[in-house]
């Protein structure tokens, strides 16, 4: 209890941000450690790679801004919003009239809406000026769970939220920040649930408590699949927008995505093509179903070489049963991380893409010559990546990320083959400084050692 207080106040001194903890009711007791650590040690253990903003892999870090609005000037007519924003156009960005008695309650509803929003898989960084917010869940909530929420304010609230948070499979921060201290993204929620207060229509929460099964680590391929299918299913909607000033035709997302004419559609996927190149599987194209459907791709195993089929010929049948089922989980374990890399280069290609074209239209809508020039999105691209490679290796440690921590063989398998000088790293280069994905096509001759 001392500890967790004290590791509070440090968090309310210096802004850090805390992680939730999702297992505190798994392990029946009140969680006993909080782990407290920098921005930047969440986001990777090399210095000067920030997470990339966005959506798709769990080792995708996203930031929500989140803040509740609250007014009750009329005495007993009180209006009350809440607002999670992520980024400039994001379309997870939303903002609702509500309707909860206080404004500590609109903020927690601005935060179960940031939750339920926030892909299951996706990293999150919840960014409040709201301490109400962050001691609820980073102190309060499961000492209140433990009494049975009996002295517990906004009970239906905390509780939905809670449980959402709980459902995640991957981590989510909090970062409380002084109002004096308040960035233009601290302010944008704030003011976007205040401009909402004067709106008529009352939006309902969904305070629904999820099945209590899905408590922690749903399987990378069933949670990609429902991520990367639910974060482009919803974009269709801007098909509305219209003709593609580039293309004169329509513009809906396998447009955008996969035909456009503007530079970066194209350059992008040969990128990601020839990184995967690299690797000794398969590429199997790429379009708007496949994006949809990529956790669901199956991977032929990779062809076995004459060496190890003579070397099991040579061995003793129960030496050779050993080896066989070594080598069968070894190959299902190279699948995986090829199916891995596979979803990673599909829904980071796609999203990026998706950034660019919002760039060129939003940021320089009054050009309509403008396009990003190739050695910019080449090298974007590549940071993109490489900053997804960092997050893999830091994810690895347990004592920072518990159940969440990822297989290093998997981290080995995933990018087995695509990196920048591989045969001169070690076989475990997890903690070896520097490690990048290989530029351009591979050099010829070129071994990868793991598959
Ligand atoms: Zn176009």
């Amino acid at each position: 209890m001392k500890r967790r207080h004290t590791a509070n106040e440090v968090v309310r001194r210096e802004n850090e941000a805390v992680i939730f903890d999702p297992s505190a009711k798994l392990k029946g007791t009140i969680s006993k450690i909080f782990h407290i650590f920098s921005d930047t040690e969440v986001s990777t253990q090399e210095p000067g790679i920030r997470h990339c903003q966005g959506i798709s892999m769990r080792n995708e870090a996203l930031t929500v801004y989140i803040s509740g609005g609250y007014s009750n000037k009329k005495r007993d007519m009180p209006r009350s919003s809440c607002c999670a924003w992520f980024e400039e156009d994001h379309p997870l960005n939303t903002t609702k009239r509500i309707n909860v008695n206080s404004r500590p309650a609109a903020d927690i509803a601005a935060t179960l809406i940031a939750v339920q929003k926030a892909l299951n898989f996706a990293l999150i960084h919840v960014v409040t000026t709201s301490a109400y917010v962050t001691g609820t869940f980073t102190q309060y909530c499961t000492k209140w769970e433990s009494r049975g929420w009996t002295d517990t304010k906004n009970e239906a609230l905390v509780r939905a939220t809670l449980a959402r948070l709980r459902q995640r499979s991957a981590v989510t921060t909090f970062q409380w920040v002084k109002k004096e201290d308040a960035t233009p993204e601290n302010k944008k929620p704030a003011t976007q649930a205040r401009d909402t207060l004067t709106e008529q229509e009352i939006e309902d929460l969904d305070l629904s408590i999820p099945d209590p099964f899905n408590l922690t680590g749903m399987e990378l391929a069933t949670a990609t699949q429902a991520l990367v299918g639910k974060f482009w299913s919803k974009l269709p909607g801007y098909e509305d927008r219209g003709i593609c000033p580039k293309c004169k035709t329509t513009e809906d997302m396998e447009h955008i995505l996969f035909q456009c004419t503007a530079p970066g559609q194209k350059l992008v996927w040969r990128l990601a093509q020839i990184l995967w190149s690299r690797s000794k599987w398969k590429w199997h194209g790429r379009n708007l179903g496949l994006l949809l459907g990529s956790a669901l791709i199956p991977f032929p195993p990779p062809p076995n070489t004459a060496s190890e089929n003579s070397e099991l010929q040579e061995a003793n049948w129960q030496l050779r049963r050993k080896k066989m089922k070594r080598k069968k989980s070894n190959d299902k374990l190279s699948k995986n991380g090829a199916q891995r890399l596979y979803i990673i280069l599909l829904s980071k290609s796609a999203y990026f893409i998706w950034k660019l074209r919002n760039e060129c239209r939003i940021k320089h809508g009054s050009d309509p010559e403008f396009t990003h020039p190739d050695t910019e999105i080449e090298n974007r691209w590549y940071n993109t990546i490489d900053t997804c490679l960092s997050m893999d290796r830091a994810m690895v440690n347990p004592a920072k990320f518990g159940k969440l921590a990822i297989d290093p063989n998997l981290v080995l398998k995933t990018w087995n083959g695509v990196l920048h000088n591989e045969d001169r790293l070690p076989d475990n280069w997890i903690r070896t400084p520097g490690v990048l994905v290989g530029r351009g096509y591979p050099e010829t001759g070129g071994k990868s050692r793991h598959r």
